[in-house]
């Protein structure tokens, strides 16, 4: 069959429709980060309107669904491994039907095509909406690709299939206005746009009455949550006063965000999140570098004078804070000078935890044209080894200096390592192991007795 190429839609089909797959199975394999596994989830939930149940057995699946990261190299190479494995399991059952979305799709539509052409839909990060009716037409018309360039549905406002019952992300603003030289998403995912904090709090109040207690506001730079917001005649929204009515909802329990940006994370933030009880005290402060000239190099905006100061800022106003943040080792022109300045504030920062990634080029950003100054393979593999060391060193310190306290604790049910065990997470964010069975969503306190780099074991009290 000849693949169609469809233009964008010149009216949004509706969302919800009668069940038509009832007795089908899906399966979704998600890679990339928190905003890609938010429309995992929504497309799971359109999946699951129109009467399909999920499986994690791709032999029984008949719909595979890929949502994509294109953010590092490594995840291009996994999901074309993945896509190869499917060619396999496909040539089995040519009913099954093999969906790729996400940023891979968004961006390089044609090239996920070339490679891997037994796909029957790709399709992009702005028309999640249209998974369905994409879906119907490749089963009856064969392959088809739709990318557009402008959102046509807030993911929030489509059906949902939760992983966790009391937990829930809520988008509060898609797209990105930055121009990190390293990162693609701003073109991939497009300009910043908010969502009306009205509809944010609907969406809130209704997830209440449906159980969840636990909720993550989703933007790639919420401290710039509703710049673009018309005035109507009002103050224009904030992420601030955002997080104070979100908290003032009753049953609103848990408040977490991501990710603040640190040039536009100011105090009226710090202050909202140490006064609404519901705010935890967590906070993902992406660092990237230590260094100044790398950090110019990067547009990220602040220097490290300036993180330092805000990261201050941070601890002295919200008790008890966990930090947590990103750092690229390698980038381009990355001097022995630059990286030490690096280890240098990570040291100092006594972060909780870090994302610490290796630079990759992604093709489409600046930093892939600065070709003459990638730094060797062996100088960045040596870097990493010794900023793991001292953030290892890090996280074990902080995750030690709680022993002995109480903690509250939801559930997120058994480990799938050890079904003796409940993974449960704390306020501050940290997973904190616990004997026993726990159905996901139980609250309970725990005191800390043990520490490890990257969780801690509580026992009831
Ligand atoms: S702030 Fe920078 S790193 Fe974050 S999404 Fe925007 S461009 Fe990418």
């Amino acid at each position: 069959m000849t693949e169609t190429l469809l233009p964008a839609p010149k009216r949004r089909p509706r969302p919800y429709r009668a069940p038509s797959r009832v007795g089908k199975e899906f399966l979704i394999r998600t890679f990339g980060c928190q905003m890609n596994e938010h429309d995992s989830e929504r497309v799971a939930g359109l999946f699951e309107s129109d009467g399909m149940t999920m499986t994690t057995d791709l032999g029984r699946a008949d719909v595979v669904y890929i949502n994509t990261c294109t953010i590092r190299e490594n995840a291009d190479n996994r999901l074309y491994g993945t896509l190869g494995q499917l060619k396999a399991i496909k040539d089995v059952n040519p009913e099954m039907t093999l969906m790729v979305g996400g940023c891979a799709a968004q961006k390089d539509r044609d090239y996920v095509r070339e490679r891997a052409p037994w796909v029957d839909v790709v399709m992009g990060t702005h028309n999640l909406d249209r998974v369905l009716d994409l879906l119907d037409h490749a089963e009856h018309w064969g392959p088809i690709t739709e990318v557009v360039d402008e959102l046509q549905a807030m993911p929030s406002s489509l059906p949902v299939k939760r992983e966790l019952p009391h937990s829930a992300w809520i988008t509060i603003q898609v797209g990105c206005n930055n121009s990190c030289t390293f990162c693609i998403v701003p073109s991939v995912r497009g300009p910043e746009i908010s969502r009306r904090p009205g509809d944010i709090l609907d969406e809130v109040r209704r997830l209440v009455d449906d159980g969840v207690v636990e909720f993550t506001l989703l933007g790639q730079n919420v401290d710039t949550y509703g710049r673009d917001l018309a005035l109507d005649g009002k103050r224009r929204p904030i992420f601030a006063d955002l997080l104070r009515q979100v908290g003032a909802i009753d049953g609103v329990e848990r408040i977490r965000f991501t990710s603040p940006h640190p040039n536009d994370f100011r105090e009226d933030v710090a202050l909202a999140m140490a006064e609404t009880e519901a705010v935890c005290p967590q906070l993902h402060f992406p660092l990237q570098s230590g260094s100044d000239r790398v950090l110019r190099r990067m547009h990220r905006g602040y220097t490290a004078a300036k993180y330092r100061d805000r990261l201050a800022m941070a601890r002295e106003t919200i008790p008890d804070l966990a930090v947590s943040t990103d750092i690229i080792v390698g980038f381009p022109g990355e001097t022995d000078d630059d990286f030490d300045e690096t280890l240098e504030l990570v040291s100092e920062a006594q972060f909780d935890s870090a994302f610490t990634f290796i630079f990759s080029p992604r093709p489409g950003t600046a930093a892939a044209d600065y070709v003459g100054e990638f730094v060797d393979d062996a100088v960045i593999k040596e870097r990493f080894g010794r900023l793991q060391q001292v953030q290892d060193r890090a996280s074990l310190a902080r995750n030690q200096a709680l022993i002995g306290s109480v903690q509250e604790v939801i559930s997120e049910g058994q480990s799938r390592k050890n079904f003796s065990i409940a993974t449960t997470r704390a306020r501050n964010g940290k997973l904190v192991h616990v004997h026993g069975h726990h159905p996901a969503g139980e609250k309970s306190m725990v005191r800390i007795e043990f520490a490890g780099h990257h969780h801690l074991g509580g026992v009831l009290i």
